[in-house]
């Protein structure tokens, strides 16, 4: 159909046109001799033998082969402990299969005297009640229901286009299978198998089909409570569901209800007085109470049914090759059975815990999302959005500093007012404008089950939930990771690839990126000579940046793709971003073209937890269809990542993080946790990624646009909290004990020198660390940096052959290590000038 402006213009230019009148009378008319005809062969049944008809009924299907059973239920999804969560209806529609012996008598007889009152005896056509529909139809052109129940039960499940055939051949064509099968049928089946499929098929208004459906939707209550008045309404709509539906057109559904009636007194059915009661009933008023109820029950899926009908839609495609209109049909009304793996009590801690105002700080501000349609006088309609609101006081009226971030929504109304008092003209009339708040800073959360890949909780925002499928900060949001990514950007790599340590040292002293611009440090100073393992704890930049200088940026990049980040940019896309790509030295602090999901971190650590294997988050176990049979089961892609060494190493360093390190706050008293800080630059984003022995989580908190958390909330550390309090819970509700990682084998330990990271000498080295090592990078070496020199007190000189034991004395001190200039701290070991300038000269003999 073209319902386009200029098609109906067309079709309408066509219909009032003289010529176009009379053929279409013509047709008509033989159209009315065809069917006469037609309902003759079927009157006398279809075994006439006449050559056009037998052609047809070569093409029709076995009865043995076609399923009368209705298609179009509604999916259930369930949570790991067997819940229902939630039904998936196609948009609007809804069905509810339920047995025959479930319906009242007086429903079925409703339906039976108002579609079909020889149900009982026919043979699958009404022989009767086509002679009396064609002579009606040919003599005054008035299209009587000459179908059975049996036929509209077929015409609706086994024709797929029945009743809107593109062509009169094909209404003939399917006309004479209808009748064909309907009798075929009889002979298979009971009337009583037909019926309960047809009172689950038949589409009854309101996105209702089957009699259970619209029992819930109009009198809120199951199907076999209706009474006889109640069920009568039903039973009327069927001829036509949008004439009769009893919610927008009572006054039409009132007259066929009194025919519906009458047919069941005039058949037996009831008896005069429940007649009357009936027809005294006051149901209409009793559907418009449970109308407005209903519209009020319809809450938006939740952020995890949300990311799990998007995974669902994903995976039938590539795994069982549908494509997406198949995939969303078979989701929305395949009766599927849908096995999540979401906890319900970690789902509702993650929930009530991040929709507490009092986890975060006490200023709260609101965003919002506008839209303003407004029609100008010569037609034209334009539309503004929160980009143009933006524009216009940014741009135009020069507040370079302009959010669209307020404390109080009356600020938010001036803000639109001011801009709609500057674009509206004389003439316009406005068309339409929403506009929907949402609470600031905002919050994304996501609990994974690192051994199984078991997505156990998601929040994607706090604050209502307003719509379905509405943005998802924890799956749709790219946002900058900061230092969450110096894990698994350079130090992961450093470990795992480059011979590295956690005892490796790098020098924190001035460093330049390659462009020349110098890496900063949080503490804006330097901290000279530290090893892998403090500078994780303490998230020190310019050892992460030295680091991946190490490492290369091209091989950082190879690991962050096998952590499973689907956002970064390559060398090759870089076009697309204005040269922008994320195989950088920048990449080590979490500057990225596009930033990542809370859900792709979160995966990404939870592969450190799972000692290096990534495992690809999932939200499901298992899908069955409405027999029960499988047809999807979780087969979630694994690989390693990581050496099962490195991972230990790893975790066993972010445990500092927690315990002396950047992110004390998210510690658990009862739980080993590892994890690590992040903060993107100018405080716009801030994280907590880490796990214990059970779960990983990640938190983020930010502004949806781009703000300055610590000049808005004052602080930057409530997420550690929220993440530790949610965590906490959790472990205690689900009675996790504490439990540390287990260590690898191959990892030994060995007692080294901080300063330089090889093997400490013992009376030599001042600072000693007992190290954890994978046995292919211990250290074979010992200490590089420290000297221990004997000096002469009287010359302050190095101690010659002729110097008195009295005035000797030992002292150590450090060499300028790897060529690297030491820094700060370091200082104080430097060898002093005049001991590098030789032996004593005063004790010559
Ligand atoms: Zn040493
Ligand atoms: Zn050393
Ligand atoms: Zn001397």
């Amino acid at each position: 159909m073209d319902y386009s402006k200029n098609g109906i213009v067309k079709k309408h230019k066509l219909l009032v046109s003289s010529g176009r009148r009379i053929s279409t009378k013509l047709v008509i008319n033989i159209f009315r001799i065809f069917m006469l005809f037609l309902l003759l062969i079927g009157a006398a049944g279809v075994s006439l033998g006449l050559g056009v008809v037998s052609g047809i009924l070569e093409e029709t299907p076995e009865v043995e082969q076609i399923s009368i059973a209705p298609s179009g239920v509604s999916t259930t999804v369930y949570d790991s402990e067997g819940n229902e969560i939630e039904k998936l209806v196609a948009s609007g529609s809804n069905r509810i299969p339920v047995t025959l012996d479930k319906v009242p008598d007086c429903l079925q007889k409703a339906f039976v005297s108002i579609e079909d009152e020889r149900f009982y005896e026919h043979n699958g056509i009404d022989t009767k009640g086509i002679l009396r529909a064609g002579a009606s139809f040919f003599m005054n052109g008035d299209m009587q229901g000459a179908s059975t129940i049996t036929q509209q039960l077929l015409k609706n499940n086994v024709f797929a286009n029945g009743g809107s055939e593109s062509s009169f051949g094909e209404l003939v064509k399917r006309k004479v299978q209808e009748q064909y099968l309907a009798v075929e049928l009889e002979k298979n089946q009971s009337k009583a198998v037909i019926l309960e499929n047809y009172l689950n098929t038949i589409n009854l208004g309101a996105g209702c089909y089957g009699v259970q459906a619209a029992s819930k939707r109009y009198f809120n209550k199951d199907v076999s409570e209706l009474t006889i008045s109640e069920s009568a309404v039903i039973a009327a709509i069927t001829q036509n569901p949008t004439k009769y539906n009893p919610i927008n057109h009572p006054e039409e559904n009132v007259k066929r209800r009194e025919k519906v009636l009458n047919n069941m007194k005039k058949n037996g059915y009831i008896t005069e007085e429940e007649y009357q009661e009936a027809i005294a009933d006051a149901v209409y008023d009793r559907i418009q109470t449970v109308s407005v109820e209903s519209e009020q029950d319809s809450t938006p899926y939740s952020y995890f049914v949300d990311e799990l009908i998007s995974q669902l839609l994903t995976d039938l495609q590539k795994q069982k090759g549908y494509t997406y209109e198949q995939a969303s049909n078979l989701l929305y009304s395949g009766g599927l059975s849908i096995y999540s793996t979401q906890d319900p009590q970690i789902q509702e801690i993650c929930d009530r815990e991040t929709s507490d105002p009092d986890n975060y700080p006490g200023n709260v501000y609101y965003s919002f999302d506008w839209k303003w349609s407004v029609q100008r006088a010569d037609g034209t309609t334009e539309n503004y959005s929160n980009v143009d609101l933006t524009y216009y006081y940014k741009n135009l009226l020069g507040q370079s500093d302009f959010k669209l971030i307020y404390s109080e929504k009356e600020d938010i109304q001036n803000c639109i007012d001011g801009f709609k008092a500057a674009y509206t003209k004389d003439g316009d009339v406005s068309l339409g404008e929403t506009i929907m708040y949402s609470l600031q800073p905002q919050v994304s959360f996501t609990v994974m089950d690192q051994k199984t890949g078991y997505i156990k909780a998601i929040v994607g925002g706090r604050g209502e939930k307003e719509t379905s499928l509405s943005l998802n900060r924890a799956t749709h949001s790219p946002r900058q990771p900061g230092s969450c990514f110096k894990v698994l950007a350079a130090f992961a790599p450093a470990l795992d690839a480059c011979d590295m340590s956690l005892a490796t040292v790098y020098n924190d002293a001035p460093f330049n990126y390659s462009n020349g611009r110098p890496v900063q440090n949080w503490y804006k100073s330097y901290w000279g000579l530290n090893t892998i393992r403090h500078a994780i704890e303490q998230s020190m930049n310019i050892v992460a940046v030295r680091a991946i200088t190490d490492v290369t940026p091209e091989l950082a990049y190879e690991y962050l793709l096998n952590f499973g980040f689907t956002t970064l940019v390559g060398e090759d896309d870089a076009d697309n971003y204005g040269g922008a790509n994320d195989v950088t030295q920048a990449t080590a602090l979490g500057g990225l073209t596009k930033g990542v999901y809370n859900e792709e971190l979160t995966a990404a650590y939870a592969a450190i937890a799972n000692g290096g294997t990534y495992i690809e988050p999932v939200y499901y176990t298992k899908v069955t269809d409405s027999n029960g049979r499988v047809i999807l089961e979780a087969n979630p892609q694994t690989r390693q990542v990581l050496d099962e060494d490195t991972a230990y190493l790893l975790t066993n360093a972010m445990h500092d993080v927690v315990t002396e390190g950047t992110g004390k706050l998210a510690n658990i008293d009862n739980q080993y946790v590892s994890g690590k800080t992040g903060t993107s630059s100018d405080d716009y984003d801030i994280w907590f990624s880490g796990y214990t022995n059970y779960l990983t989580a990640s938190i983020w908190s930010g502004f949806d646009e781009n703000t300055d958390i610590t000049k808005y909330c004052g602080n930057t550390s409530y997420h550690n909290r929220l993440w530790s309090k949610i965590m906490k819970e959790i472990h205690d509700v689900k009675g996790y004990t504490y439990e540390e990682p287990e260590k690898p084998d191959t990892v030994v330990q060995a007692n080294v020198c901080t300063s330089c990271g090889y093997l400490a000498i013992d009376g030599v080295c001042d600072s000693v660390k007992t190290e954890y090592f994978s046995s292919k990078t211990i250290p074979t070496e010992s200490c590089k940096c420290h000297i221990k020199y004997t000096i002469c007190t009287v010359s302050g000189k190095l101690a010659g052959e002729h110097c008195p034991q009295d005035v000797l004395e030992t002292r150590i001190y450090q060499t300028t290590f790897q060529g690297k200039n030491s820094y700060d701290k370091d200082a104080v070991y430097a060898l002093p000038s005049e001991i590098q300038n030789g032996i004593c000269i005063i004790h010559t003999q």
